[in-house]
């Protein structure tokens, strides 16, 4: 259950060693949620975070006036940046490097809430080893009228392509309208690889089945499709992080699922702030993926295989 502020607004309150002020703004109202119950939520999701989105780069969605003022996408680390949130530099594709934000410890989390953040993004590779990403990420984006059985579908296909290869993958609902079927990747390919797999696997799903699926960004042709989105697994591209809280209407959160409890969830906007925090003592479906997977030729020849078959 969350806390229920109990200061005026005005006065701070200390989470995990970093001054939250103005606790008592509320961020989302229509759910009632202050900006101490958001950092109160990422205080306590903080260790699970950690697992999946520490030490990588890190994008922030930032609403300092709350959801329903001006939010804007933070990629690069600014001025004045807390000490809880560390810096990577980074190489851009434009050559020029920037500084990058990277989470290391639980007081990250809550430094970032301090400064207004609802949503956090991260990278496909840790900093350690940018260059070869440790996830591949499937974002399934249904166009309007679509249901969500029919992302649930979709998931399912691609889960069992995956699997036909070679391929774990856990399903995560965004918390808001799709699905993204995340593959926990042993480090051994780099970007290159990675994206053209990602984009071979989406192009053959809308080439097998073009009345449902498609892989091109064009919204012209997504018309009544689920658009499989394999842009997120670019270096430099992000996707939301698990156990991120979403800037949507009543505060959903984005929650890795087993495929079973899948099957059993009606939207993915299914979780809210305290419903999320009730999974915490379980483990995370992420995490019961043995990374011991890769993209390997041996991987590649069996999806080229299923295509020419
Ligand atoms: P939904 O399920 O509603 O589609 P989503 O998080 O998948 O939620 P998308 O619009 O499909 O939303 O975006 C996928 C990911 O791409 C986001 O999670 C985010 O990390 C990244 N992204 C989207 N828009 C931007 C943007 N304007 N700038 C940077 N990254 C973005
Ligand atoms: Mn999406
Ligand atoms: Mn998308």
């Amino acid at each position: 259950k969350l806390e229920k502020p109990e200061k005026a607004s005005g006065e701070t309150r200390t989470v995990l060693g970093v001054r939250i002020s103005s606790p008592d703004r509320v961020v989302f109202p229509d759910a009632g949620c202050t900006k101490g119950d958001v950092a109160a939520y990422y205080a306590k999701a903080s260790k699970r975070m950690l697992q999946s989105s520490g030490d990588r780069p890190v994008s922030l969605l930032r609403c300092p006036d709350g959801r329903d003022g001006d939010c804007f996408f933070q990629k690069h680390a600014g001025k004045g940046f807390p000490d809880g949130i560390g810096t990577v530099d980074i190489e851009e594709s434009s050559g020029k490097t920037e500084p990058y934000m990277v989470i290391r410890d639980a007081a990250g989390f809550a430094a970032a809430a301090q400064m207004g953040t609802i949503e956090f993004h991260i990278w496909g590779a840790r900093t350690d080893i940018l260059e070869k990403p440790d996830r591949l990420v499937f974002d399934l984006d249904p166009d309007e009228g679509l249901t969500f059985s029919d992302v649930k579908k979709a998931a399912r296909d691609v889960r069992d392509l995956l699997a036909g290869i070679g391929l774990e993958s856990v399903p995560m609902v965004t918390g808001g309208k799709g699905v993204h079927v995340v593959v926990p990747l042993r480090r051994t390919a780099e970007w290159e690889t990675v994206t053209v797999f990602a984009r071979t696997v989406a192009s053959f799903m809308a080439q097998r089945n073009p009345d449902r699926y498609v892989a091109t960004m064009s919204k012209a042709k997504r018309k009544g499709k689920i658009f499989i989105d394999w842009l997120r697994n670019d270096r430099g591209s992000t996707a939301v992080a698990p156990y991120s809280i979403r800037a949507r209407k009543g505060a959903p959160v984005a929650v890795p699922v087993t495929w079973q409890e899948l099957s059993r969830l009606r939207a993915a906007n299914s979780f809210d702030i305290s419903k999320t925090l009730k999974r915490l003592d379980k483990p995370c479906p992420l995490q019961s993926v043995e990374a011991n997977q890769s993209i390997s030729q041996a991987v590649v020849e069996a999806l080229e295989a299923q295509i020419s078959a």
